[in-house]
């Protein structure tokens, strides 16, 4: 169980995060929700130990965790996809993928690691020896989420995997996502789709300006505030 208690995080003067608090219990998925500049993104990225709280706590499996360095974090199983995916572009696609299991942990587990990777991607392992920039933006969203489940995840913070695809792929990527989820794998995911957010997720936080404005689990989508802010109805 993934445990954000009030947490604070600002960029200098900026409050971008007042007191944002959710939960991911195991095997389940969650989303955050809300309009650009909400602190999504940084709310994640606090998670992950890339920014410093300025105030609350985050725990796993009751230990705390903010305030240890990334790396530490990915050694206890949770890894972030980020938005825009962040390849190393001018490295094959094996590379990137490789690249992924650098911790001593996720070594052990490379073998079945990559298994895993190339049986969700299969056009991941057609592709190894093309240069990751050169994929379409579908590709490339595959591979760093194949990337980062070589880093053998317990625990998956996803930022906005259906940016920027086509429809038919953001479909195929959900399903992905799903199938992720099938073989135990904790998922928090920010998605600005939010009608498929809601459908996927066990409980969805709506973040406006900072703060959890609303949670729910898949009821929400009848939510007037929801339908008229979110869903556009
Ligand atoms: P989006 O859906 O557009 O990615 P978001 O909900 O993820 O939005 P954040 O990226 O967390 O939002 O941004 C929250 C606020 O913090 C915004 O006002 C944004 O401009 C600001 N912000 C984000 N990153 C930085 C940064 N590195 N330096 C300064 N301000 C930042």
């Amino acid at each position: 169980m993934l445990e954000v208690k009030d947490i604070h995080v600002s960029y200098g003067d900026l409050h971008a995060v007042t007191g944002v608090s959710f939960e991911a219990p195991e095997g389940a998925i969650v989303s955050l929700i809300g309009a650009n500049g909400a602190g999504k993104t940084t709310t994640l990225n606090a998670v992950s130990g890339l920014l410093r709280l300025e105030g609350g706590e985050i725990h796993l499996e009751g230990k705390r965790i903010d305030g240890l360095a990334p790396h530490e974090i990915v050694d206890l199983g949770v890894v972030q996809v980020a938005e825009g995916r962040k390849l190393f572009p001018s490295m094959t696609v094996w590379e990137n993928i490789e690249l992924g299991a650098y911790r001593p942990r996720a070594k052990e587990r490379r073998q079945a690691n990559q298994e895993r990777v190339l049986s969700l991607f299969p056009v991941l392992g057609d592709r190894r020896r093309q240069v990751a920039g050169t994929l379409s933006g579908g590709e490339q969203q595959m591979l760093a989420i194949g990337r980062a489940l070589m880093a053998d995840p317990r625990i998956l913070l996803l930022d906005e995997p259906s940016l920027g695809l086509a429809p038919l792929l953001v479909m195929d990527m959900f399903k992905a996502v799903r199938e992720i989820n099938n073989q135990g794998i904790t998922i928090v995911l920010v998605e600005q789709n939010v009608s498929h957010a809601l459908a996927m997720a066990a409980k969805t936080f709506v973040i406006e300006n900072g703060k959890v404005a609303l949670s729910g689990g898949p009821e929400l989508r009848d939510d007037p505030r929801v339908r008229t802010a979110y869903l556009g109805v």
